[in-house]
C-alpha cells in the first residue's frame, strides 16, 4: 500500500504476476483449497506456471539453463505470490533453493539430471537439516552417512521438512564424521531410486502444501550424490541461510500485507456508531501502525535483496529482515482480525487464516531468537550461543 519504487521492467513483472495469481491462484488457495491439502498434480501445475514468471527459475543464472532475474525483482515477484497464499509461496521457496544449491554444488551428472526439471516445475525437492532433537541446533545433527565401497548407507529421521510428500528427491544434510563443523555432508536422495518413508505434519496452518517426517533406513545412495564436498554442508549451509532468510522474510511481509489490505476494505465498509469505522481514530491508528510495520518489513528485505545482488555479505541484514518482518505479520495479521470484530474469527473472512499463516512464520529457517542471536554477535563479535 506505502509506495514501492519499480522499474518499469519490475512494475510489468509485479502486475503480469498479479493478474495471474488473482485469477488462477487465488480461487484455488483461498477458496476451493483453502482448509484442504492440494494434490501434488494440482500444486505442480500451478507451480509451472509460475516458472514462465520467473519464479524459481529466475533463481539459477541463464548459463545454468535458468532466467537469471536480479534479486530485487525475484523478492518483489515472490512477495506476490506469498501474500496471495503461503502455501503456494512454500514449494517456491524450497523448489528455488533447491535448485541454487544444485547450480553451486552438484557436479554436472547430477545438474543434467535434475535441475531442468526444478526450473520448470517439472520437479519438487526437499531439504532435510531439522530432526525430532535438532532444531536451532544444526550441528548436532544425528543422520549418519557411513562409507560403504563407493556408496553411502544413510539412516536417520528428519522433519518438519516443507514438500516432504511432493519430493522428487532430498538434498539430505547427514554426518559423516565426529567433528561438529567438518562433519556434515550433503546428499541428493532420489525418491525412486533411494527411497525414504514420508509422513505430512498437520499444523495449525499451512495446511495446503506438505510439511513432512522423513524416515531414511539404510538407504543406500552411491558417493556421487554428494553435493559439495565432504564435511562442507554446515559451511554452504550457512550461505544458502543467508539468502534463503531474505525469501522467509517476503513470506512474513505477504502475510502483513495481505492482512493490512484486507482490514483497510473492511474498514471502509463496516459501519458502527453511524460512520465506517475507518472514520475511528482508534482504527485509524491501529491502520497506521500496521501500515508503518508492514512498510519497515519491506524496506528491511529489500535492503537485503539488493545487498545480496550486489554481493555484500548480508548476514546480519537477512537477519533483521527475517525477524522483523515474521514477527510485523505476527501483529498485524492479530489487528487485521481485531479490526473486523467477531468476524475476524469465522473462517467467511481470510484474516482468520492468515492469523494462523502468521504464526508460523517466525519458526522456520532460524526462530526469531536465533535471528536475535546473529544480530547481536555481528554487533558485538560475541557469540551468545
Ligand atoms: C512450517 C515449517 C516448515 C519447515 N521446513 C523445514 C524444511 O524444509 N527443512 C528443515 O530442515 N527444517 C524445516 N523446518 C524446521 C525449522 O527450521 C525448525 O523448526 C526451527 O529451526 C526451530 O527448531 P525447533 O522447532 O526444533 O525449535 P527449538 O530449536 O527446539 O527451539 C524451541 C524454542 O527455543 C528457542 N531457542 C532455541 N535455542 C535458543 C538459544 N540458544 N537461545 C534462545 N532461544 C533459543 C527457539 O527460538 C524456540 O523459541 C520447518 C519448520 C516449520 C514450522
Amino acid at each position: 500500500m506505502g509506495h514501492v519504487i519499480r522499474t518499469e521492467e519490475q512494475q510489468a513483472a509485479v502486475d503480469g504476476l498479479r493478474r495471474f495469481l488473482a485469477a488462477e491462484a487465488e480461487p484455488m488457495f483461498n477458496k476451493e483449497y483453502r482448509e484442504k491439502f492440494v494434490p501434488r498434480e494440482q500444486m505442480g501445475a500451478i507451480v509451472r506456471k509460475l516458472t514462465e514468471f520467473g519464479l524459481i527459475s529466475g533463481a539459477v543464472p541463464e548459463s545454468h539453463g535458468g532466467m537469471g532475474l536480479d534479486w530485487l525483482t525475484l523478492i518483489m515477484l515472490f512477495e506476490e505470490v506469498a501474500a496471495t497464499s503461503i502455501d503456494l509461496s512454500v514449494p517456491v521457496l524450497i523448489n528455488s533453493f533447491g535448485a541454487q544449491m544444485l547450480q553451486r554444488l552438484a557436479p554436472e551428472p547430477l545438474q543434467k539430471r535434475y535441475l531442468p526439471g526444478l526450473l520448470n516445475g517439472e520437479l519438487f525437492c526437499s531439504a532435510g537439516i531439522s530432526e525430532p532433537d535438532v532444531g536451532s541446533n544444526v550441528l548436532e545433527i544425528k543422520t549418519t552417512a557411513r562409507r560403504d565401497g563407493d556408496h553411502y548407507i544413510i539412516n536417520g529421521e528428519k522433519t518438519w521438512i516443507s514438500n516432504g510428500s511432493y519430493s522428487d528427491f532430498l538434498i539430505c544434510t547427514c554426518r559423516t564424521g565426529d567433528d561438529p563443523r567438518r562433519g556434515l555432508t550433503h546428499f541428493l536422495l532420489d525418491r525412486k531410486e533411494h527411497p525414504y518413508e514420508v509422513r505430512n505434519i498437520p499444523k495449525i496452518a499451512w495446511n495446503s502444501q506438505s510439511t513432512a517426517q522423513i524416515f531414511l533406513t539404510d538407504v543406500r545412495v552411491p558417493a556421487s550424490n554428494m553435493l559439495g564436498r565432504e564435511g562442507e554442508a554446515l559451511k554452504n549451509t550457512l550461505v544458502m541461510f543467508e539468502r534463503s532468510r531474505v525469501f522467509v522474510a517476503a513470506q512474513g511481509l505477504g502475510i502483513g500485507r495481505r492482512a493490512l489490505e484486507e482490514a483497510v476494505t473492511y474498514a471502509k465498509d463496516r459501519r458502527q456508531h453511524g460512520k465506517v469505522i475507518a472514520g475511528h481514530q482508534l482504527i485509524a491508528a491501529m491502520l497506521a501502525e500496521m501500515a508503518t510495520n508492514v512498510d519497515a518489513a519491506r524496506l528491511l528485505t529489500y535492503r537485503a535483496a539488493s545487498m545480496i545482488e550486489a554481493g555484500i555479505p548480508a548476514e546480519m541484514e537477512a537477519a533483521m529482515a527475517k525477524y522483523f518482518a515474521c514477527e510485523a505479520a505476527v501483529t498485524v495479521a492479530r489487528q487485521a482480525v481485531q479490526i473486523h470484530g467477531g468476524n475476524g474469527v469465522t473462517r467467511e473472512f481470510l484474516v482468520e487464516k492468515l492469523a494462523r499463516d502468521a504464526i508460523v512464520v517466525p519458526i522456520p529457517e532460524g526462530t526469531t531468537q536465533i535471528q536475535q542471536l546473529i544480530i547481536g554477535r555481528a554487533l558485538t563479535g560475541v557469540n551468545a550461543f
